[in-house]
């Protein structure tokens, strides 16, 4: 399914670019949070980040730190959040993978958070396990 970033990739609508490789994009979010908030994309089409190839994720994390310094050094900021919605219950509005880096300037700018913190399950030990499992078998 093409999205409004797909649109951005193959030049049929226009971005402020900040960064380009053969297996990324950064580029300034149109609505921002904050001066600089930049979005980071894979070239790959994938919609969420557990359908996305190890080589461009790869690719992602081996600039991102990059790009973060960037902005930081860029809007005179010393604290920030990269955020990343998988699907529409968590956020995400384009459905096309996209690491969000936003400047926290000051308490009222960027991203606002609710962290509905509660105890750990009883069973965690279990829940590690299974996890354990699930990773070492790529599922
Ligand atoms: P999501 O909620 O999916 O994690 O975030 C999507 C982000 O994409 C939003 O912050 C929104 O402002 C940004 N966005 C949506 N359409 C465009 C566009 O056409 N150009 C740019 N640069 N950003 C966009």
């Amino acid at each position: 399914m093409s999205t409004i970033f797909g649109k951005i990739l193959s030049g049929e609508i226009p971005c402020h670019k900040v960064y380009e490789d053969e297996k990324v994009l950064a580029f300034l979010d149109i609505n921002p949070l904050s001066r600089g908030h930049t979005l980071v994309i894979p070239k790959e089409p994938a919609e969420t980040l557990d359908q996305l190839s190890d080589e461009s994720a790869a690719a992602l994390g081996r600039v991102l730190p990059r790009i973060c310094r960037a902005v930081m050094a860029v809007t005179g900021t010393r604290e920030y959040n990269v955020l990343e919605n998988n699907g529409p219950g968590a956020h995400q509005v384009v459905r096309h993978v996209h690491f969000h880096i936003i400047p926290k300037p000051d308490r009222d700018q960027g991203l606002g958070i609710g962290w509905p913190a509660r105890q750990i399950d009883a069973d965690a030990a279990d829940l590690a396990a299974k996890l354990r499992a699930a990773v070492a078998s790529g599922t």
